[in-house]
């Protein structure tokens, strides 16, 4: 009997094998059985080559486990091997450098695997004893029985196989033997086995009979051996790919969309992606893409292949050129698998681009479903928010859908401002913004809906790159041009800008020629400002000032708003850790005065008169003391500084202004609290922004109901 050592540097690698591969004890049966698909899979081979004369239509992989015997078979009728063959493939493993390789990706099986061409040696990871009964193809071929305990001495000699091909056994290890249980190996098999193009078969198939499931005489086959992404697309009907989706995702509500990717040249790549249909966000996961190697099942995470933002979807990928044995930061940087992304980006783009155009009604009606992938797609891949651009979808308050370019054109009459800017109106919440986007509508605006996940950073996203295509204006710009309150002049014209519904009053969100100026005086604005703001009650984390608007008559008296800016900075750092800073800053309101509201010139009117003669004093001492405060003042027209002997009486006048000016304040506010009008106007307008509560609340409802008497 012939014995020999197996030529491996390494004193004994099969201790290290199992050391370090610990954790994916489980593959040895994956790479055994890839072996023996790659075994029957050369026998074709040699066929189309006209070598091999014999018949390949039976090819087939079985796997067997004898609990008695405590042993694993995987049986192949595939090209077998000879005594040279074992010798060469299986004796002489290349192994140098063996132990620092190991160290270095201890962490990685695959690497491992890879990198040795170790597929068989895996079965020691598992198993005591293996042994290799196989015979070849070849005509006059010995069957050779070779076995090894796990040492790395090695026993060979002939024996009497009659049928080509090879039956690996493994005799397992005792804490191995969970691989003797039907239950885990159907598993396994149903995990890495699933789709390989040769039937596998475990066991029997089974029926009822006389009270108990029993055996048949039909092999029982595990795999689908022509899954549905090796198929031409031409082929497949609508209920194919659901059916599919729905073998690999079994719990899942059916897909939006699916891409069917068939490529050949520069890589080649197979695959079939869907959109899933996202219940909650709990649903988001990104480990829902498989990728296989020729229908062998490799791993399903595919970080660095598939874009970051595309592992939102379920599927598989297929891909011979995907390099598998190598770390993941190798594989991001790898060029062959940056172009198999680009193009899977590419590809997805332009299936969406053509549902869009093709199946709009459809894609109008999965939009809402689908646009957080699309959203998030745009946000973080340029090239993809290229196209994006001409396929996503904006919805109004009316739950109509437009493209971009066709909303751009609808609004253009109704929407543009003086600047020669498209603004877009929008609201986040329909019911709770209500009365904003009523006022809108009435005057014949247009108001998008924006309660998305991401609309916020989108919509930042769409007045850049919008920018960008239009004028070149910078993003400094764009980012500052929100608000009217804040607009900053910009030469861009055309810009799209985005203000929700409640960021201002309409006359200043979209500013057109000869817009109205408020019509209080001065002095009826100081008395308004503090007669209002005196009365407003504390709103938890919310600061208030008061500003004037002339709208119509019919519009509300008095509308809350918050400017756009200050509020995008505050949404964009709930996206963005680095401006927490603007997360904790208390919310800021506009209390909004209608000057053209009767009710609001009435109030401020009667304040007027009412108040006339108690500060009528006060307003002249406060002129006369201005007055000497600007004499002093005066006196420093060189710059030099107040002469220092005036510097006490220009301090002492100063203080006394503001002691006046208190003093007023302290009339207004004395005035306002038992002006119930005032309270109710602030109420009425908190309420419409559901921002009174608590004490407020009832206090409200106790004086409206007062009011009626
Ligand atoms: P790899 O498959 O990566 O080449 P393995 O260690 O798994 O490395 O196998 C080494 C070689 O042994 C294979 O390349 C093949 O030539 C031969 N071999 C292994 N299993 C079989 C089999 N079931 N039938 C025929 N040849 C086999």
């Amino acid at each position: 009997m012939p014995k020999g050592t197996i030529g491996v540097t390494t004193n004994n690698i099969f201790p290290v094998i199992k050391k370090f591969l610990y954790s994916d004890h489980e593959i040895f049966l994956r790479e055994l059985v890839s072996n023996a698909i790659d075994a029957t899979q050369k026998l074709k081979t040699l066929q189309g080559a006209g070598e091999f004369k014999g018949s390949t239509e039976d090819l087939k992989v079985n796997i067997a486990v004898d609990k008695e015997a405590g042993t694993l078979t995987v049986s192949d009728s595939g090209i077998g091997m000879t005594a040279e063959e074992i010798d060469k493939y299986i004796n002489q493993i290349a192994f140098s450098g063996a132990e620092e390789f190991l160290e270095k990706y201890k962490d990685n099986a695959n690497a491992i695997i890879g990198h040795f061409g170790l597929g068989f040696y895996s079965a020691f990871m598992v198993a005591k004893k293996v042994e290799i009964r196989t015979l070849s193809w070849q005509e006059g071929a010995k069957a050779v029985h070779w076995s090894c305990d796990g040492s790395p001495e090695f026993e060979m000699e002939d024996c009497d196989k009659a049928e080509r091909g090879t039956d690996i056994i493994l005799t397992l290890d005792d804490d191995e033997k969970e691989f003797l249980e039907t239950a885990r190996i159907e598993g396994l098999l149903k995990k890495y086995c699933r789709f390989l193009p040769v039937p596998i078969i475990f066991g029997k198939e089974q029926e009822w009979k006389d009270g108990k499931y029993q055996d048949t005489d039909k092999d029982k086959v595990i795999n689908d051996v022509e899954p549905l992404w090796s198929r031409m697309p031409a082929d497949l009907k609508d209920e194919d790919y659901l059916k599919f989706y729905h073998a690999i995702e079994p719990m899942q509500d059916d897909p939006l969309f699916w891409i069917h990717l068939n490529v050949d040249y520069p890589f080649t790549l197979t695959g079939i992606l869907y959109f899933p249909k996202i219940k909650n966000n709990l649903d988001i996961r990104k480990d829902r893409i498989q990728l296989y190697c020729n229908q062998v099942y490799v791993t399903d995470s595919v970080e660095g292949v598939v874009p970051d933002w595309l592992m939102l979807l379920q599927g598989v990928i297929d891909s011979p050129d995907i390099p598998l044995n190598v770390s993941r930061s190798y594989l991001q940087s790898d060029r062959a698998v940056k172009k198999i992304s680009t193009y899977i980006t590419k590809k997805v783009a332009a299936r969406l681009e053509e549902i869009a155009k093709n199946q709009p009604e459809e894609f109008e009606k999965k939009w809402n479903d689908i646009k957080i992938f699309i959203e998030y797609g745009m946000l973080s891949d340029e090239k993809f928010c290229d196209s994006g651009l001409k396929f996503a979808l904006l919805e109004n308050t009316d739950g109509k859908y437009f493209k971009i370019e066709d909303y751009r054109k609808l609004i253009e009459g109704e929407q543009k401002d003086k600047d020669g800017n498209l603004i877009c109106l929008y609201a986040t919440d329909k019911e709770g913004q209500y009365a904003y986007i009523k006022a809108a509508t009435d005057k014949g605006y247009d108001v998008l809906l924006m309660n998305g996940e991401l609309d916020v950073p989108f919509v930042s996203m769409l007045e850049q790159k919008l920018d960008k295509e239009n004028s070149g204006a910078s993003r400094e710009q764009n980012r500052a041009s929100s608000s009217s309150a804040e607009a900053q002049p910009t030469e861009a014209v055309g810009n799209m800008r985005f203000v929700r519904v409640d960021s201002d009053v309409l006359d200043n969100l979209i500013r057109k020629e000869g817009e109205n100026k408020p019509q209080f005086t001065m002095e009826q604005q100081e008395l308004a400002q503090t007669l209002f703001k005196s009365q407003i009650p504390p709103v938890e984390k919310a600061e208030f000032m008061v500003t004037f608007a002339a709208m119509s008559p019919e519009d509300q008296p008095v509308v809350i708003t918050q400017s756009e800016y200050m509020r995008r900075m505050k949404d964009m750092a709930r996206f963005q850790p680095g401006m927490s800073f603007y997360g904790e800053m208390p919310d800021m309101y506009s209390l909004v005065l209608n000057t053209k509201h009767p009710l609001i010139q009435k109030v401020v009117e009667q304040a007027e008169q009412s108040l006339a003669a108690e500060l009528k004093p006060v307003d002249e001492e406060i002129t006369a003391t201005q007055n000497v405060v600007k004499a002093i003042r005066d006196l420093d027209k060189d710059n030099k500084g107040v002469p220092e002997d005036k510097k006490q009486e220009l301090e002492n006048n100063q203080k006394q202004l503001e002691e006046l000016r208190h003093k007023k304040e302290g009339i207004i506010t004395a005035y306002g609290a038992g002006e119930s009008r005032v309270h109710q106007l602030i109420d009425i307008a908190l309420l419409s922004n559901r921002m009174l509560k608590g004490e407020g609340l009832e206090r409200f409802l106790k004086r409206s109901v007062g009011l009626l008497k």
